[in-house]
């Protein structure tokens, strides 16, 4: 059989076996493999490789679009020296992901600007590219969904935010809900307590909870359960959303000093 008779069946095998990249690239790859001189252990290593890494990304970068994560930024993008009072080593060995294996909690606590939202959603990134499923969501989305979800006569278990290894729920207390709303959000917790992991974000002090989310008694469950096996951050800093701002308050200070 001619070799343009091979490569066409190649490449009509490659298309029944969904193995796009290998596709791209075999022509290039076989080339370089003959100039090269390389093993047919090499080669086929190489085109594997190749594929998979492609399978990889694709997923990652679907995984990311159906997760609702906000923006994409990672660890790597959040400056410390910006938070001298945050614990880097406590914030950084959250990144290894043994929270998750173990379905303990994540709490970040703090003013508006501090980096909550950024450090959430770079542990979410961390854990997708890491292969676990993430879902992103704000107490407003999640109460919407979960009132939803109960009027429907559906407990809502088969949804990304309660079967995801990691949900990430943003903005706890900014808008106070009321005791309906509170007692789902209690059976949410309830359901994830101890079989997969949840990141909270709050601009409320945990003594302020009970105000916002209405009644005492179930404030205090839906604690005792997040709380139990849990890491909790509390940012003391500025906005790095002002830190312009107060560069030029500084700034105008000075001047008038001079
Ligand atoms: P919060 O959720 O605490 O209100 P965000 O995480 O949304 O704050 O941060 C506001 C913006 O500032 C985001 O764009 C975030 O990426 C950025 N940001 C906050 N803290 C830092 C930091 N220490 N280093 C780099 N970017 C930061
Ligand atoms: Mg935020």
């Amino acid at each position: 059989m001619s070799n343009t008779l091979v490569l066409d069946r190649i490449e009509s095998n490659l298309t029944r076996l969904r193995l796009s990249r290998i596709r791209e690239i075999l022509e290039h790859i076989v080339k370089a493999a003959e100039k090269q001189d390389k093993s047919h252990l090499s080669f086929l290593d190489e085109l594997l490789e190749e594929e998979v890494a492609h399978k990889e990304q694709r997923r990652v970068e679907t995984a990311l679009k159906i997760s609702g994560l906000p923006f994409i930024k990672s660890i790597d993008e959040f400056d410390f020296t910006f938070q001298p009072k945050l614990d880097r080593q406590k914030v950084m060995s959250l990144f290894d992901l043994t929270f998750i294996q173990q379905k303990g909690n994540v709490i970040f606590l703090g003013p508006p600007g501090v980096g909550k939202t950024h450090l959430a959603v770079s542990l979410a990134l961390k854990a997708c590219q890491f292969g676990m499923s993430i879902y992103f969501t704000n107490m407003e989305d999640l109460t919407k969904k979960l009132k939803k979800d109960h009027e429907a006569g559906r407990p809502g278990r088969g949804r990304s935010y309660y079967k995801s290894s990691l949900v990430v729920v943003d903005e706890v207390g900014y808008t106070p809900i009321d005791r309906e709303e509170c007692n789902l959000f209690f059976r949410f917790v309830a359901n994830r307590y101890e079989k997969a992991s949840t990141v909270i974000t709050s601009n409320k002090a945990f003594s302020d909870w009970a105000e916002l989310l209405h009644d005492p008694i179930i404030v205090t469950a839906i604690l005792d359960r997040l709380l139990h096996h849990s890491v909790v951050i509390n940012i003391k800093g500025n906005s790095y959303r002002l830190r312009c701002k107060v560069e030029e308050n500084e700034v105008n200070e000075l001047q008038k000093i001079n």
